[in-house]
């Protein structure tokens, strides 16, 4: 593993927390939030005609996170232990990827030295002679335990999962990709976005961004469809392939870190990845969570 992670900021399994941006600054509320606390003191909360004094009102506020925790927790998305979105224990027993033993191209868990998912014959059969990215990494395999996380992160709407999922990717991100220009995602559809209230790979793409210290840079445009559940591999290529596109106007840059939360068959990676080279890109080095 690079020696890198060691320049990165620390990450504390034991809060979840490292210090960084504040990301909800930058990005809408969550429709819903397994930690949203109504009125919490950044809500807006009623005026009311004679406003309690200062001491008063840290105690109300004092009063009423106490309650909020109590009835909406954070905990665990693994183990469902409160206190941090993802605990120590559950850190550390996650399925890790070995970078000595994947593949160096496309990230595949034990292909290093022949690898049954990016060999010349199986992506022949999809149309391709290589994979279009330089390289894809993940830190994970998309166990059931790894679902789990992501699950409870895009369709829970549990965003604080955010940091400490970058941070294990920052951590499985080969130090020379640090020279990349940009940081990119992976956009969900707008359907997907309305009902998450927010665009889960924009959300990991903002932190490794800082993790990484990489420009945060979006480059691609909402697709315009689509489930890719019951298709194949050739016909989910075909369809990102006519879905993805670049932002009209965006300037594209030379090199680019691509960011998306999972990789199944790899056809969303291959398709953004031609679209950013179509438009000028020279590398693309994919980055996901997980991978299956
Ligand atoms: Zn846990
Ligand atoms: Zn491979």
């Amino acid at each position: 593993m690079a020696t890198h992670s060691e320049q990165l900021p620390l990450f504390d399994p034991a809060t979840g927390i490292a210090d960084g941006p504040a990301l909800a600054a930058s990005a809408p509320a969550p429709a819903r939030s397994r930690q949203s606390r109504p009125g919490a003191p950044s809500g807006a909360r009623p005026r009311s005609p004679a406003r309690p004094r200062p001491s008063e009102r840290r105690w109300r506020e004092r009063a009423f996170e106490v309650v909020a925790e109590t009835l909406w927790p954070t905990r665990c998305a693994v183990c469902d232990r409160p206190g941090t979105p993802l605990c120590p224990d559950c850190i550390a027993s996650l399925p890790y990827i070995d970078s000595l033993l994947a593949c160096p191209r496309c990230g595949a868990p034990f292909g290093r030295v022949q690898c049954t998912e990016c060999n010349r014959v199986l992506l022949a059969a999809f149309g391709y002679e290589e994979p279009p990215y330089r390289q894809a990494t993940s830190p994970l395999v998309l166990t059931e335990k790894v679902r789990r996380i992501v699950t409870v992160y895009k369709d829970q709407g549990e965003r604080s999962l955010a940091r400490p999922m970058a941070s294990l990717m920052a951590r499985a991100t080969p130090p020379p990709w640090l020279d990349d220009d940009a940081v990119a995602f992976v956009p969900a559809t707008a359907a997907a976005r309305r009902r998450r209230g927010f665009d889960h790979a924009e959300h990991l793409a903002r932190e490794l961004s800082w993790l990484l210290d990489v420009d945060f840079t979006p480059l691609l445009a909402t697709p315009r469809r689509l489930d890719q559940r019951r298709l194949g591999r050739i016909e989910r290529i075909q369809n990102m392939r006519e879905a993805l596109r670049v932002l009209p106007g965006a300037t594209v840059p030379d090199a680019v870190i691509l960011v998306d939360d999972v990789c199944t068959t790899g056809s969303t990676l291959f398709a953004a990845t031609e679209a950013l080279k179509a438009q000028g890109a020279r590398t693309i080095h994919a980055l996901t969570f997980a991978r299956a």
